[in-house]
């Protein structure tokens, strides 16, 4: 790992397990784990960060793959873009593959991890909405071998922090055997943060379409009553076709949800900026797309 920054840290610990991982942490409060560094070294270069040491996770192999666990895949922190991106994993999460591929150029999809990703928990990280609509838990590693469950959400909602030590160690993701899509609109051609995506999955098991959408708040947004209202008209037992007029309106229905209009000022109706209406035809467009290639 190389940086430009002025003042590099002191100490690089390389840890070869998790829980060596963190006890280095525990040992030294002021260290902070670095997965790809495609996030933390920009702001080490940038200034805003200096660690006085840092605990690199690249050498544990443990958080580098991922296996099958009571119908669920067990997915390693240290997972990289690239390495989700490929056939054989889309063929497990196809969202989730194609989230890792819209992350970002080729450079940085292989260095950047899943752990990382959801750590920094941008707006545009792609990942996020597709562990939204998945509704995937995190195991957390803490010291003394301590593992612990909480749903992304929760993290991303900040009701759940992690604590001093505590490392991300495997993400939780239901295998749902069914379509799933994720899309994303970018603000110009070839890669680029997110101006909204949006993550759909069928759950034909509970009778339900599950959509997030991302990049356009600080955390995924779930449009609750328009995925129970869609999955209402979906016949589950036969081939699950819906009109295109169907798929329009939830469309509508999970834009105006994200992006509600704006309360009435002194009795007057108050309308969206031009870019705000934009935006949410953008969202209403991903998401009639996203269910239309679910159910096509
Ligand atoms: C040019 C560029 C373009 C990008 N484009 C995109 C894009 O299109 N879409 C997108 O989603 N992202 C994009 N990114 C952001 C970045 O690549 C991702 O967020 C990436 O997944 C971060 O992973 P990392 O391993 O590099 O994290 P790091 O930079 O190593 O770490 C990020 C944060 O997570 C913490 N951390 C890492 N792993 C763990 C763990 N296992 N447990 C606890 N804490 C941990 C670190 O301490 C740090 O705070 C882009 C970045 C750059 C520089």
């Amino acid at each position: 790992m190389t940086t430009h920054a002025p003042q590099a840290a002191q100490s690089v610990t390389l840890p070869a397990s998790l829980d060596e991982a963190v006890a280095a942490l525990t040992a030294m409060p002021a260290a902070v784990p670095v997965a790809g560094g495609t996030d933390l070294m920009a702001s080490v270069n940038s200034g805003q960060l200096r660690p006085a040491a840092l605990v690199g996770l690249g050498r544990i192999s443990e958080i580098r793959g991922w296996q099958y666990q009571d119908g669920n895949a067990l997915l390693g922190a240290g997972l990289t873009h690239a390495r989700m991106g490929r056939p054989d994993f889309a063929a497990l999460i196809p969202a989730l593959a194609a989230a890792a591929r819209a992350a970002g150029p080729p450079q940085i999809r292989n260095a950047g991890t899943l752990g990382g990703n959801i750590v920094t928990a941008a707006p545009t990280g792609d990942t996020l909405p597709v562990l939204a609509a998945m509704e995937a838990t995190l195991v957390i590693a803490g010291p003394g071998g301590a593992r612990r469950e909480t749903p992304v959400s929760h993290l991303l909602a900040g009701r759940d922090m992690l604590g001093a030590g505590e490392l991300i160690g495997f993400v939780r993701v239901p295998l749902l055997h069914a379509p799933q899509v994720f899309f994303k609109a970018t603000g110009r051609t070839g890669p680029g943060r997110a101006t909204a995506s949006v993550a759909l999955v069928l759950d034909p098991a509970r009778r339900e379409v599950r959509c997030a959408v991302g990049a356009i708040a600080p955390m995924p947004l779930r449009p609750l009553e328009a995925e129970r209202w869609i999955a209402s008209l979906i016949e589950w037992d036969a081939d699950r076709k819906l009109a295109p007029e169907a798929c329009a309106a939830f469309g509508e229905y999970v834009a105006a949800a994200c992006i509600p209009d704006p309360a009435p000022a002194d009795g007057a109706e108050a309308a969206l900026p031009p870019a705000v209406l934009h935006l949410r035809r953008t969202v209403a467009a991903l998401a009639r797309r996203a269910l239309g290639r679910a159910l096509s």
